[in-house]
């Protein structure tokens, strides 16, 4: 029997059409350290994430990577990925069923790495796990779900992109980040 890869799944996400997105768009697994202690999850694809099937490529991508500098991490470190693997159409909000077509693909990917943490970057990866919090109420704030693994919610850095004041908010975040893994750590 062959063995379940991060590889692979890329290859049998390339065939299958279980969401309406993927016949108008490429798809988008996620990248980076197949063994990461934490796993980031954004939204779903952009323009530049669809050109090059690669997520967070595009200007959210870029300040993503300052933000993961700004604590010590780089790209290679961590594993990125989205709820959504294919772009919506002129970036809109993925709908309820986009969202659920798509979920096994993500508890395959974290299936998989076992990450001791997940940083939602958004508030629907949030509410992938927990639908009834609000992003603005719960970010920067771990919310535990097992004893050894836990969600920490960030704002998506495309927000900051549109709206300035986030930024700092953002970096903040991070830094309460870096504190949370180094205790996980001890
Ligand atoms: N925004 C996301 O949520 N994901 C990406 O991959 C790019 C932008």
């Amino acid at each position: 029997m062959t063995a379940i890869t991060l590889d692979l799944l890329r290859e049998k996400l390339k065939e299958w059409k279980g969401c309406d997105l993927a016949n108008h768009s490429h798809p988008v697994l996620g990248e980076g350290n197949p063994k990461a202690e934490i796993v980031f999850i954004g939204e779903a694809p952009g323009a530049k994430e669809d050109e090059l099937g690669r997520p967070f490529v595009g200007p959210a991508g870029k300040f993503l990577d300052e933000l993961l500098a700004s604590i010590g991490l780089k790209r290679s470190d961590v594993y990125i990925t989205n709820v959504v693997k294919y772009r919506p159409p002129d970036n809109r909000d993925p709908e309820p069923a986009e969202k659920a077509a798509c979920l096994p693909w993500l508890k395959l990917e974290l299936a998989l790495i076992r990450p001791k943490a997940i940083c939602t970057l958004g508030k629907h990866a949030l509410n992938e796990f927990f639908p009834a919090l609000s992003i603005s109420k719960v970010h920067g704030t771990p919310q535990k779900v097992t004893q050894d693994f836990t969600v920490f919610p960030i704002y998506h850095p495309a927000a900051a992109l549109h709206n300035g004041g986030l930024r700092e908010e953002l970096f903040e975040d991070f830094r309460k980040l870096k504190a949370f893994l180094q205790g996980i750590r001890e």
